[in-house]
């Protein structure tokens, strides 16, 4: 069995961006609210029942948290234009460090549908899906 463990959190900042299409708007500063979500996966301890503890997940967010709220974007290290795609990278780089059953990565602006997922890709020698544990797992079931 594989469980995936997800923690949402928020957070508000402003930016400007360089873009072909809507330019004006973007150019100027302007703000959103980001609601993000990270996804663990893997298996729970037989001890504590927990894959991780969502308390030590909720503390690391809180640290790169502090980095995006109420800041202005473009001037946060290591972030690159602020984009989706980039704030989902900087979040899964940061967190991955802390938790490494980090898989995936969603940040989205609610009020303009606007939302992506960052999903680590799987090697194929990984067995972390339930298909690839699948067949040693039934095996070990009685009939
Ligand atoms: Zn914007």
């Amino acid at each position: 069995m594989i469980y995936e463990l997800s923690q949402k959190f928020f957070f508000e900042a402003a930016h400007t961006l360089h873009r072909s299409i809507d330019a004006a708007g973007s150019k100027q500063i302007h703000g959103h609210t980001y609601h993000a979500e990270v996804t663990l996966i893997g298996a729970p301890d037989a001890k504590s029942g927990m894959l991780q503890d969502l308390g030590n997940v909720r503390r690391h967010i809180e640290s790169i948290r502090e980095q995006l709220d109420h800041h202005f974007l473009d001037e946060v290290p290591d972030l690159g234009p602020a984009t989706l795609e980039n704030l989902c990278t900087f979040i899964f780089t940061k967190l991955v460090a802390r938790c490494p059953q980090l898989v995936a990565v969603t940040v989205e602006r609610q009020a303009s549908g606007d939302k992506c997922v960052l999903r680590k890709e799987r090697k194929a020698d990984a067995p972390v899906s339930a298909e690839a544990a699948g067949p040693a797992t039934r095996t070990a079931l009685p009939a």
